[in-house]
C-alpha cells in the first residue's frame, strides 16, 4: 500500500515534531511499545514521561524498557494522565515537543479500565498549555467498544472546536475499512 497506515502515520508526525535531547510524554503507556519508540526517538539527553492507571501496564512497559536498554530516559507514573501538569516537574514544561494517546484499553487485559473522554480531554487541555509552540499531540482512537463510541465522540467535538488560531487540528483514517478501524486525531500547537 503506498498510502501510510495509521501507526506509522501517527509516528511519522511526532518523528517530525521531536529532536533530540527533548521531553515527550506517553499518556497510555500499556505495554510500553510507543514508550520504547518515544525513547530512543528523544535519545540519552532527552527524556519520556509515562502515564497509566494499571499497575500491570507499568510493569509491562518497565520490563520492555529494560530490554532495550532505554529505561533511564524515562519516568513512569502509576496515575491518570489527567495529573500530568502536577506530576511533570515544571522545570521540564517547556521541553515537551510531542505526545501520544492510544486510546482504548489494554489488549488482553481488563476492558472496563479505558480511557474515558473527560480525563483525555483534561490531558489534552493541560499538555497544550505546557508544550512547545510547534509541539504535536498525537491520538490514536479506537472506537470498536461501547465506551470507545462515547470517546470518539466527545473528543472530536472537543478538538473540532479548538481555535484554529492555537492549533492545527488534523484527522487521518481510512473511511471504507470494516469493524470501525482505528484513527488519528493530531493537535499541533501554534507558533
Ligand atoms: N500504547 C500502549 C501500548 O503500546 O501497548 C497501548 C495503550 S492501551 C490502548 C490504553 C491504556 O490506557 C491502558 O493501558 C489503560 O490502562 C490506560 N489508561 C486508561 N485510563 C487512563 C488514564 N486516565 N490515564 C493514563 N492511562 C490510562
Amino acid at each position: 500500500m503506498n498510502m501510510q497506515p495509521i501507526l506509522s502515520f501517527a509516528h511519522s508526525l511526532i518523528n517530525k515534531a521531536v529532536s533530540e535531547g527533548d521531553s515527550v510524554i506517553d499518556a497510555t503507556v500499556g505495554n510500553g511499545h510507543d514508550t520504547v519508540f518515544l525513547a530512543k526517538l528523544v535519545g540519552e539527553s532527552g527524556h519520556v514521561f509515562g502515564f497509566d492507571v494499571q499497575e500491570t501496564a507499568i510493569q509491562n512497559t518497565t520490563k520492555r524498557l529494560q530490554a532495550e536498554k532505554v529505561d533511564h530516559r524515562v519516568t513512569l507514573f502509576h496515575k491518570g494522565h489527567e495529573t500530568i501538569l502536577d506530576s511533570i516537574p515544571e522545570t521540564a514544561h517547556s521541553t515537551i515537543t510531542g505526545a501520544i494517546f492510544n486510546l482504548g484499553y489494554l489488549p488482553h487485559s481488563d476492558k472496563n479500565i479505558t480511557t474515558k473522554p473527560n480525563t483525555t480531554i483534561m490531558a489534552i487541555e493541560q499538555i497544550l498549555q505546557m508544550m512547545q509552540a510547534g509541539g504535536i499531540i498525537v491520538l490514536v482512537v479506537y472506537h470498536g467498544h461501547e465506551e470507545g463510541v462515547i470517546e470518539k465522540e466527545q473528543v472530536l467535538e472537543y478538538v473540532q472546536h479548538l481555535d484554529q488560531q492555537v492549533a492545527h487540528v488534523l484527522q487521518y483514517g481510512f473511511i471504507n475499512q470494516k469493524n470501525n478501524p482505528p484513527f488519528v486525531i493530531a493537535i499541533e500547537k501554534r507558533k
